[in-house]
């Protein structure tokens, strides 16, 4: 196999053991997947398997009052929607870390404060879509509900509905085309509004003749006997829909995944694998997994806060250092991936691509120098002598990439986390899987470029650059 830049199928010339390395971290890819369906839930996956990977919690290192040696693992829980793992290397943190970042939260619906309400012999629930989605995918799919409710008392009460085998699932309609011809005639994106997205969940009503609202009723009856909360709790909950759907395979040769939340949760995957089973590095390994970052990485659980350069200062506390200056020297000497999703070539919609210019599916993992839109604006352009060390190490380590840009000039764009540590002065540059359908309910990618990301991520985080 021939491990330089190429544009071909990875699979091509693949012996069986190789084949059968991209299936088997398909199927624990899929595992993960299955139970991290949201931020929190993917966040206490990451931090179960740290755990159990013997990584100690930050807390714990910062009651020891002694500055972490090489080769100790640690993770921190941000606010059960954030984590960072970090395993510490030989060299001083102030040397430079290799970070890998990605995001854990992913587009959905969640619920506004008053959902429940009853209409048409229905009872539904109003919905405020979170991030950038095209609101008629969401229509006559099973829906899932997860999330937390605190009950008066301040108890969380754990929702996670519609995602076991024969649990029900709640569901958006849509018109039937006999009555479409005005809807057909809208815009895509107006066909569907987000008023409309209405999840229904139930229309048997309560046999009380007193009830004004018996269907109303009988669902506020039936979540307090399931959960133990009543309507006022769910005035602050943070309850959201994601498709009651398990990743699954697609394709006769089983070589793709259809899943929710691949963006970014197959980046995510990958850097997790790689940092729970590895050894001491040279310099200090570093996973962030950040919340926000489809609304703009925006708020106290996103890449903006600035929670992990707080965990830098505590630890150089430790030491008895200057930690503000520390902190800013540790950052301006890392390396980041920014470990995103980028778009492949969909052959249906080749248009909207340069097709010299684009990653493609089942060709490796994708390293976008830029995104950004209409002339780079709001991109981290990564800097070519940070990028040509990154090709030195992927073909050291016979890691399969591809360069690609997200679109045609001019067509779109989009951004991700990079910018953020770019700001403090660290190389970054985008590295992930590539992938179709990105922000559909259920999104496609194929298991050797989220394997061979993986294996990306791995060999960033263990060699020195
Ligand atoms: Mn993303
Ligand atoms: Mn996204």
């Amino acid at each position: 196999m021939e491990f330089e830049y190429k544009c071909e199928s990875l699979w091509k010339g693949l012996d069986d053991d190789a084949r059968q390395a991209i299936f088997d971290y398909g199927e624990r890819y899929k595992v993960f997947l299955d139970a991290s369906k949201t931020e929190r839930e993917c966040a206490q996956t990451i931090i179960e398997g740290a755990k159990e990977k013997g990584f100690v919690d930050f807390n714990d290192v910062i009651a020891s009052g002694q500055m972490p040696a090489a080769g100790t693992k640690i993770f921190y829980n941000h606010k059960n929607k954030a984590v960072v793992l970090m395993v510490m290397g030989v060299h001083p943190l102030e040397e430079g870390m290799h970070i890998v970042g990605s995001h854990i939260d992913a587009p959905r619906l969640d619920l506004k404060g008053h959902p429940l309400y009853e209409d048409g012999g229905l009872a539904l629930l109003k919905t405020h879509y979170y991030g950038g989605i095209k609101k008629y995918q969401w229509t006559c799919l099973p829906l899932a509900l997860h999330g937390v409710v605190y009950t008066a008392d301040g108890t969380p009460v754990n929702v996670r509905l519609g995602d076991e085998d024969g649990d029900p699932v709640l569901f958006i309609s849509d018109l039937l085309p006999h009555l479409g011809k005005k809807q057909n005639e809208k815009k895509l994106a107006e066909a569907i509004t987000g008023e409309q997205l209405n999840a229904i969940i139930g229309h048997i009503p309560l046999d009380d003749d007193e009830e004004k609202e018996p269907i109303k009723a009988a669902i506020l009856r039936a979540l307090h006997d399931k959960y133990g909360f009543v309507e006022e709790d769910l005035l602050l909950a943070e309850l959201e829909l994601v498709p009651a759907q398990k990743a699954v395979d697609v394709g006769l040769d089983r070589g793709l995944i259809a899943a929710h939340g691949h963006d970014d949760r197959s980046c995510t995957y990958a850097a997790v694998e790689a940092l729970l089973n590895m050894g001491t590095p040279a310099y200090s390994a570093v996973g962030l997994f950040v919340d926000k970052e489809e609304i703009g990485s925006v708020g106290n659980t996103s890449m903006s806060a600035r929670y992990f350069e707080n965990v830098l200062a505590e630890l150089f506390a430790l030491a008895g250092k200057d930690t503000e200056l520390l902190v800013r020297r540790t950052l301006a000497h890392s390396a980041v991936l920014s470990a995103d999703v980028t778009a492949a070539l969909d052959p249906t919609f080749p248009e909207v691509m340069d097709s010299r210019n684009t990653a493609y599916i089942g060709k490796g993992v994708s390293l976008c120098k830029f995104t950004g839109a209409r002339g780079k604006s709001g991109s981290n352009d990564a800097n070519a002598e940070f990028l040509a060390k990154l090709r030195g190490l992927f073909a050291k380590r016979g890691v399969p990439w591809q360069a690609g840009e997200l679109g045609r000039v001019d067509e779109g764009g989009g951004g991700t986390i990079a910018y953020i540590l770019a700001e403090r002065g660290a190389e970054v540059v985008d590295c992930g899987v590539p992938m179709l359908s990105m922000h559909a309910p259920i999104e496609l990618a194929s298991k050797a470029d989220c394997y061979f990301t993986h294996k990306a991520y791995q060999a960033f985080l263990e060699e020195a650059l």
